[in-house]
């Protein structure tokens, strides 16, 4: 197998799947083995059916003794399975007369899937199902990796493609030969552990799992921190001229404008960090500041100032958000402010037809749009500006070397100055490692008149006392918000779990109109769902994390997070930020799964403790044991494949020595550079 191949080549990837895959960051064969996965399934023996443990994923057996199509809210299949000892309920609410037939009375099934509910009363919704005839299927050898993904490409495929590319890693030399002499392991060891992990006990104990950074782990994140930091040495001898910016130094009659304009007063903070990034602008350097301000803090009208000062002098400007959802509520904001002003705003979102699109690009081409909002997409190449001055790069404190590289080229030569916006706080020490020069403004104050949020710390066996206290808060006319469990790995779990909880609960409190928002649906469908919350018709929203971003409902005071020990510590936060924004008083419900570790009760400790998100991420960063990936699904972010901000903090001194060593070795110091960040070369020869 040859690793240069673009993704086409191999069977099974159209084109269209190609496109998905390029979400992924993934190009060609080699791109595959820099895949890793999240995680690993254990499907190498049977667990009785006694033995099952809510929350835990498991391959179990036994034959149907009851199977039926019963109608709720919607039709569904419910299926009893039996080994002897115990039984299992299994849900189906998709399902054809085949799958039906298949799981008919008498029938032994081999099933996959994650139990939920309580011990002795276990459903599992949509498991894996295999018939075990006369001659049962084998047993996998190994551990199931499962893989980051996106929608429409399953694990299975995903399976596929790697063990197939997996060979052809041979080809690849060790371009770190050092390490396997500190302990690590060789470059071809560490993939097929990674990939293709054994499930025997001795194998057990370096598996790399979310609690535990494997040697592995450690020596890819290593590799390609040593990439990256050879990357920004040779940029920062780069030419001077790469590094001129334009200056920008309106009169500010925009700016103004706008301000007699706005509801509110600007706060203290927001004055002071928006007179920050003028002064910054006006220089002939590019700009390269970060914005850290907590969850509502309103960083979003600082960054419009900047634009709108950038847009006075003449001057184009790319509004980069992580998410499409995200992308398009900026979108709708920055409409709403700048617009009135004469400002013509871009919005590149997925939803537009070709022609539409084309004529975006050919209005932000000529300079007839000021403004361009979409998400990473707008480093694609066919995005072409007339004067970029300015990008503004929003909740996304992963933005690298290779697409600042990439911002280069869009100033046709010239650096944009470039303002990054944060909730969380990076590391100090990794932001000076990996973007030069960094300054850094913090939005300390928060708008008046927010009413502090109550954590409350619950056990899931409480649930009921739970629907209670939604049932009272939404008789009295508030509306409440149900954040059901993330499931990494597959948008399409997530939202069958997420119907799954909605049909719990319309079950429970039938006096209540429940709405149901999750990944999976259309766009215009869940904005629907959202537009009749937001109006007050939707008294309970059940949702995935879609909501973690974009939502802002004041009547919305009472928030219940499933399984709030699963995600990390900003994620809750963030979510947490969408109830208080009333006057009305507000709680928060983490409900757990006991029983909770230590480390799992003081990060939900934290979070009852304090509101405050910096705070909250100094936690995060000290309880987070190396290789620990909580609520880290990727979102279009591309800047390190394996290596994690805060997870390998420790290993950047070490990558720094590594990198000071080798760059006196331009051949290996290329080879490191294109290997991990192969586009970035590509753009750094076009300058
Ligand atoms: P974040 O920092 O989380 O991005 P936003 O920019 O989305 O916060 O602002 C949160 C909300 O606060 C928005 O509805 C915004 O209009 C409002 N807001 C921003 N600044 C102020 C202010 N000075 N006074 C009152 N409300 C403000
Ligand atoms: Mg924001």
């Amino acid at each position: 197998m040859e690793l240069q191949v673009p993704l086409t080549a191999l069977k099974g990837v159209g084109p269209a799947v190609a496109e998905r895959l390029e979400r992924l960051g993934l190009e060609q064969a080699g791109d595959l083995l820099f895949h890793l996965p999240l995680r690993f399934e254990d499907r190498t023996r049977l667990t009785p059916i006694a033995a099952l443990r809510p929350g835990l994923a498991a391959l179990f057996e036994g034959h149907v003794t009851h199977s039926e199509v019963v109608h709720r809210r919607r039709r569904m299949l419910v299926v009893t399975l039996a080994d002897g000892q115990a039984q299992v309920l299994l849900r189906f609410f998709h399902f054809g007369a085949n799958q039906q037939r298949r799981l008919s009375p008498g029938t032994c099934i081999r099933a996959f899937g994650e139990p939920r509910g309580m011990p002795g009363a276990l459903e599992c919704v949509h498991p894996e199902i295999q018939t075990v005839g006369d001659s049962p299927p084998a047993m996998e050898s190994h551990l199931t990796p499962i893989y980051p993904t996106t929608e429409g490409v399953s694990q299975k495929l995903l399976r596929q493609l790697v063990a197939h590319a997996l060979p052809g890693m041979q080809a690849l030399p060790d371009l770190l030969p050092e390490l396997p002499r500190q302990g690590l392991p060789g470059l071809h060891s560490a993939l097929e552990q990674l990939h293709h992990p054994p499930a025997q006990a001795d194998a057990l104990a370096a598996l790399d799992t979310p609690e535990n950074r494997s040697p592995a782990r450690t020596r890819l994140a290593l590799e390609e921190l040593c990439a990256h930091q050879l990357a920004r040495m040779q940029q920062s001898r780069m030419p001077a001229d790469t590094r001129s910016a334009p200056v920008i130094q309106p009169p500010g009659a925009l700016w103004q404008q706008l301000r007699g304009q706005l509801p509110f007063e600007p706060t203290g903070a927001q004055e002071r960090v928006t007179a920050e990034i003028l002064a910054d602008l006006a220089r002939p350097q590019p700009m390269n500041r970060l914005v850290q301000g907590d969850v509502g803090s309103g960083k979003t009208l600082v960054a419009v100032a900047a634009a709108l000062a950038a847009v006075e002098a003449g001057y184009q400007v790319a509004f980069m958000a992580p998410t499409e959802l995200l992308a398009r509520q900026h979108g709708r904001n920055l409409a709403q402010w700048m617009e009135p002003l004469g400002v013509a705003i871009a919005w590149l979102g997925g939803r537009q037809t070709a022609s539409e699109r084309g004529q975006l690009l050919a209005e932000l081409a000529s300079g007839q749009r000021q403004v361009a909002i979409g998400t990473h997409a707008l480093f694609q190449e066919e995005v072409r500006f007339h004067h970029l001055g300015l990008a503004i790069i929003d909740e996304q404190h992963r933005f690298g070397v290779h697409q600042r590289m990439a911002l280069r080229d869009k100033g046709n030569g010239r650096m944009p100055h470039q303002l990054i916006m944060t909730a969380t706080p990076i590391p100090r020490t990794l932001a000076m490692a990996l973007y030069a020069e960094l300054a850094s403004s913090v939005i300390d104050e928060r708008p008046p008149g927010r009413t502090p949020v109550r954590t409350a710390l619950i056990s899931h066996e409480r649930r009921d006392e739970v629907i209670e206290r939604i049932r009272a808060a939404c008789g009295s006319g508030t509306q409440a918000y149900w954040v059901c469990p993330l499931v990494e790995e597959s948008e399409q779990l997530e939202a069958e779990s997420a119907e799954a909880t909605a049909e719990r609960l319309r079950e429970a409190l039938p006096e209540l109109t429940i709405g149901l928002a999750h990944g999976r649906m259309k766009g215009p469908e869940r904005d629907a769902v959202m537009e009749r919350f937001r109006a007050g018709a939707i008294d309970l929203l059940v949702a995935t994390t879609v909501i973690e971003v974009g939502v802002d409902v004041p009547n919305a005071s009472l928030m219940i997070i499933e399984n709030a020990e699963r995600m990390g510590l900003s994620q809750l936060h963030q979510l947490r930020g969408r109830v208080g924004r009333g006057s009305a008083a507000s709680a928060c419900v983490l409900l757990y799964r006991p029983p909770l570790g230590d480390t799992a009760r003081e990060r939900l400790e934290a979070m009852r403790r304090t509101d405050d998100g910096f705070e909250i991420a100094e936690v995060d960063l000290k309880l987070r044991g190396p290789g620990e990936l909580l609520g880290t699904r990727q979102t279009g972010d591309r800047s390190f494949r394996v290596a994690d901000w805060s997870r390998d903090q420790d290993l950047l001194d070490e990558a720094t020595t590594l990198a000071a060593r080798i760059e006196k070795d331009p051949a290996r110091a290329a080879a490191l550079i294109e290997r991990w960040l192969g586009t970035a070369t590509r753009y750094a020869t076009v300058g």
